[in-house]
């Protein structure tokens, strides 16, 4: 007979929590750890690599098939030398960073000239926007007329410095979304898009934020839950990624080897695995209690990997508190990665037995679509965009609380075929639907409809 340490409850147990909780805490808590020291980094990661060049778009044609391709050359020749600018607060760190650098050059090559420009600012700024930004998400915040004029203030200092010549000016999320007060000197259709979950904000910072929004000629959501009422025209769009980048592309086992020797992880046991920036929001800390209540019935590693983001003050903060709560425990690896480590996310995240991403709010969460592409399992919080992309059970597992997360890491470790098909089905889930190119026929779609364009005739 097994024993209880090693019985895996059945997923359909209503309530994790149930199962995990009955095993008593040791009767006397070690003394508080110390800090642990942060994880030496490779040299070989100190320094950014060499970019390779971006794909072009026959490239995917082995991923989607030519007839896709094909389609999206379709849809842009109605919309063939029309501009378009994007504008964000980061050009690197996080997930719009991350598309935009893929997304720009495939809408050139598809003849829609396209210029990104980020925006600049001093810390107060970022301070206030990433204030803004977790209230919108619905924390508590008291906003003051002092934020208020540090907002407009940058959002000026950007507009004078920018021009808006090209003939679509797209603003991602709440940082610049008030240098819509140049367009009344451009003659560009101006689209707001919004990767944030706004379904719950902040009242007066949405307050605040509304009469810009309402300026821009249409919205365009991550989610239907995140819309809201307003007077112009919102689509929804699902974020995507890009199976050819350094953080997607397939990779040698050689490879990923490497990657783990260099940075201490032990791939003869399974590597639990959560990449994201050190941000509450993403509950680094309730990943490590969820691994140390999983950790009492099966042997595991915990990787988190991550790092702050430019626009994000907060992350040393948390990356603080994210060592306090792994205490001295070997067997989590803390990775505080400069934003080029693409290569080595993506040998990480396919040496894990496991991707977790628990995140407590999320605009769509690019990491899970990232792990369910690599064939993952994948255990995420059931908030925001991540819903969409996992079907409880079928594509990966939904959590809601630390009991629940360890349940399932615990659940998912001890069922590996259950594991394996939930992760098969997450890929085939990002090839319907969350894939670069997929992102790509929805701006040239709204391209069209923008500028009015007649489709033209479907060849015969
Ligand atoms: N990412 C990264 N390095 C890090 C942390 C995150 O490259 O240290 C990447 C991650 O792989 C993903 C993106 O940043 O592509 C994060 O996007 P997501 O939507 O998950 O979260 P966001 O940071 O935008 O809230």
């Amino acid at each position: 007979m097994k024993s209880e340490q090693n019985r895996a409850p059945s997923p359909d147990q209503p309530q994790a929590s149930k199962t995990l909780t009955v095993v008593e805490p040791p009767a006397s808590r070690p003394a508080a750890a110390p800090v642990r020291p942060g994880r030496e980094l490779p040299s070989s990661v100190l320094t950014p690599p060499v970019p390779p060049p971006p794909p072009h778009l026959d490239d995917y044609e082995s991923i989607i098939g030519a007839a896709q391709v094909e389609a999206l050359r379709f849809l842009a020749a109605d919309v063939k030398g029309k501009t378009v600018k994007m504008v964000n607060s980061t050009a690197v760190g996080g997930g719009v960073a991350e598309m935009l650098n893929r997304l720009v050059p495939l809408l050139s090559e598809l003849e829609v000239p396209t210029h990104w420009e980020v925006i600049t600012g001093g810390n107060d700024f970022f301070e206030v926007t990433k204030a803004f930004h977790n209230a919108l998400h619905g924390t508590e915040y008291e906003l003051t007329k002092n934020a208020q004029e540090i907002f407009l203030m940058y959002n000026e200092q950007n507009l004078q410095r920018m021009q808006f010549e090209e003939e679509v000016v797209v603003i991602h999320d709440p940082q610049p979304a008030a240098l819509i007060r140049a367009k009344a000197r451009s003659k560009a259709k101006w689209v707001w898009r919004c990767h944030i979950d706004l379904s719950n904000p902040n009242p007066s910072v949405w307050e605040f934020l509304r009469p810009c929004i309402e300026k821009y000629d249409a919205a365009i959501f991550s989610s239907q839950s995140f819309a809201r009422q307003l007077p112009i025209p919102q689509y929804l769009f699902y974020p995507c990624i890009d199976p050819l980048s350094e953080k997607n592309k397939e990779l040698d086992d050689s490879v990923i080897q490497k990657v783990c020797d260099e940075f201490g992880i032990d791939r003869s046991r399974p590597i639990v695995t959560q990449v994201s920036r050190f941000d509450r929001l993403k509950d680094p800390v309730g990943v490590i209690e969820a691994y140390k209540l999983a950790k009492k019935y099966v042997d595991c590693q915990l990787v988190l990997a991550g790092g702050g983001a430019k626009d994000d003050p907060e992350g040393s903060v948390v990356l603080q508190e994210v060592k306090e709560a792994a205490g001295n425990d070997p067997d989590i690896i803390i990775l505080d990665l400069p934003p080029w480590c693409a290569l080595e996310i993506n040998a990480i995240q396919r040496a894990s037995a496991l991707v977790v991403q628990k995140s407590l709010r999320e605009g769509f969460g690019l990491t899970v679509t990232e792990a369910l592409w690599k064939g993952k399992p994948t255990i995420a919080g059931a908030v925001g965009g991540i819903p969409n992309q996992i079907i409880h059970k079928l594509t990966g597992v939904l959590v809601h609380s630390v009991e629940g997360c360890a349940f399932q890491i615990r659940y998912l470790l001890t069922h590996p075929e259950f594991a394996r098909r939930i992760g098969m089905n997450g890929r085939e889930q990002v090839k319907e639907n969350f894939l670069m190119t997929t992102n790509v026929k929805r701006w040239l779609l709204l391209f069209r409809i923008l500028s009015g364009s007649k489709p033209s005739p479907i060849p015969t």
